[in-house]
């Protein structure tokens, strides 16, 4: 593998990392993973089940009894193919009731063991741009290249509502912006793999960037990195 081989992007809720993480995996040639929709994915599933997601236990035998796959590819629309048990899944992951659900079941430990494990797995396979919380921390402690990605509360909010009527979905700009905020705080105060900079991380704040000024950004870290 070479020193491009892994990149790990974090940051919270609406910071543009998946968008910036598949530009720079379009622009350096490897592959890329939201690991965020493998939590949402054990959301909807949650959802779909009407089970306790307070339950650790409940929470974590739905993951095991209908798997979370995710086949890499980027001519799919997400830039990857995910599927819980026999159900392919799709648009209906970003639906706001997901994302809310995706914070509390990703604060179980149990959950997070059997994600990372196969985020691992798929890391393994090749060179990779891994956006989520917990990879530089976590996940890819050893990537070459670390980016926290951060953006005014402003700037996030006003980004995931335009996802959002891309998706066909209207919301309210004050209740978004309480739901970025309650987001955040839970991902943030959470006992397992917290959201954090990594100590090595590189911050780039994106308020005021285009996605192609922080890729650059970033390809200069990647070439850094190499140089040395
Ligand atoms: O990135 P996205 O907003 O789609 O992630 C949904 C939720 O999944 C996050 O709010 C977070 O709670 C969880 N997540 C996580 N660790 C990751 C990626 C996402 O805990 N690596």
């Amino acid at each position: 593998m070479s020193g491009f081989a892994h990149v790990a992007i974090d940051g919270p809720a609406g910071s543009g990392k998946t968008t910036v993480a598949r530009a720079l995996a379009r622009r350096t040639g490897t592959l890329y993973l939201d690991t965020g929709a493998m939590y949402r994915a054990v959301a909807l599933l949650v959802l779909r089940a009407g089970a306790d997601a307070a339950s650790e236990a409940a929470v974590v035998a739905l993951a095991r009894a209908r798997p979370v796959r995710v086949e890499l590819d980027q001519s799919s629309p997400l830039g990857f193919r995910i599927s819980a048990g026999d159900q392919q899944l799709g648009d209906e992951l970003y639906q706001n009731d997901v994302s809310r659900l995706a914070s509390v079941i990703a604060a179980h430990p149990g959950v997070r063991e059997l994600m990372v494990e196969r985020q691992r797995a798929i890391a393994r396979s090749g060179p990779i741009v891994m956006a989520g919380r917990d990879i530089g921390t976590v996940v890819l402690p050893d990537a070459p290249v670390k980016v926290f990605l951060t953006a005014s509360l402003a700037e996030r909010v006003a980004r995931r509502r335009a996802d959002l009527a891309e998706r066909g979905t209207a919301v309210d700009t004050a209740a978004l912006c309480a739901e970025l905020e309650e987001r955040d705080r839970l991902d943030a105060s959470r006992a397992v793999a917290p959201l954090r900079p990594a100590p090595d991380a590189h911050t780039i704040d994106s308020s005021g960037l285009t996605v192609a000024e922080v890729v650059e950004r970033i390809v200069a870290l990647m070439e850094a990195g190499a140089a040395t």
